[in-house]
């Protein structure tokens, strides 16, 4: 953040700023508005943090819906999207513009690691990575189809929850070790957390997250800034980022609350 900035100067590059935003809204379908108000809010609570909101990544997490509606995020400007379920991201994937950077966010099964793959070339990340066994798929898979190496996200459990998804925080180290060092065509780039399984994370959960990384840079000797921390959500993205979080994944803020049909398969 620039210190030598005036409060008087910051409320005019504010009001300049809204109301380019209010110009540019008037012509946007709900999405893209409600994109633009998310990205003042992430811009507000890193300058909060100390920090510049080109160090936080928005992922837009469009799980359940149209293709439409991801296109008119895109158009925005917009070029990091979610998905969840393997099925739906490559229906949709090869539908889009080829400069999305995609993240999977969703639990990963071995046998959809390979459409994964194949389905969705410009697949950026998997931030769901939770155990050696997933890893060591993704990392072969990597390797067969010959694509470059992706990156991924260690996922922890950090709710205590009794929840499927997530290592514990006491396995967090000897995963990411195993990633790093035994996974040669994966990158590891930080780890992710939803925390409550409600979505109603605390700063507790945050908190533990960082304790992680704390340990991570620690055992592998890297520097904070190498492992990225995902955390926060719709409800809780502005305190994720006032506690560190490098990558917020806001699904129905953006797109709207998501309907669900009476059974949702992978
Ligand atoms: C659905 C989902 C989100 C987005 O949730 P919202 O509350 O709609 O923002 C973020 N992360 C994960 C892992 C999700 O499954």
């Amino acid at each position: 953040m620039n210190n030598q900035e005036t409060n008087g100067e910051r409320e005019e590059k504010e009001e300049a700023a809204e109301q380019s935003s209010m110009a540019a809204s008037a012509m946007d379908g709900v999405a893209a508005t409600a994109l633009r108000s998310v990205l003042h809010r992430v811009q507000q609570a890193a300058e909060r943090s100390g920090r510049r909101s080109d160090q936080i990544r928005i992922l837009a997490v469009s799980k359940t819906k149209p293709v439409s509606l991801i296109r008119e995020v895109y158009d925005a400007g917009h070029r990091f999207f979610g998905e969840n379920y393997v099925q739906e991201i490559v229906e949709k994937a090869p539908q889009l513009p080829e400069d999305i950077e995609w993240h999977f966010i969703g639990n990963l099964q071995s046998n959809k690691v390979k459409p994964l793959l194949t389905g969705v070339p410009n697949l950026d990340m998997v931030e769901s990575v939770d155990d050696v066994k997933i890893a060591n798929h993704l990392d072969r898979a990597v390797a067969n189809i010959g694509r470059k190496p992706l990156k991924v996200f260690v996922q922890v459990n950090t709710s205590g929850e009794v929840s499927k998804y997530g290592i514990d925080p006491s396995g967090c180290v000897e995963l990411v070790k195993h990633v790093s060092l035994g996974c040669p065509n994966l990158q590891f780039c930080g780890l992710m957390t939803i925390g409550m399984l409600d979505y109603t994370s605390t700063p507790e959960n945050f908190k533990t997250l960082a304790n992680c990384r704390s340990e991570v840079c620690k055992a592998l000797g890297i520097a904070e800034e190498q492992c990225e921390l995902s955390m926060g959500m719709s409800g809780d993205f502005e305190l994720a980022i006032e506690m560190g979080s490098t990558n917020v994944r806001i699904g129905s803020t953006i797109f709207g609350a998501r309907e669900y049909p009476k059974k949702q398969s992978n």
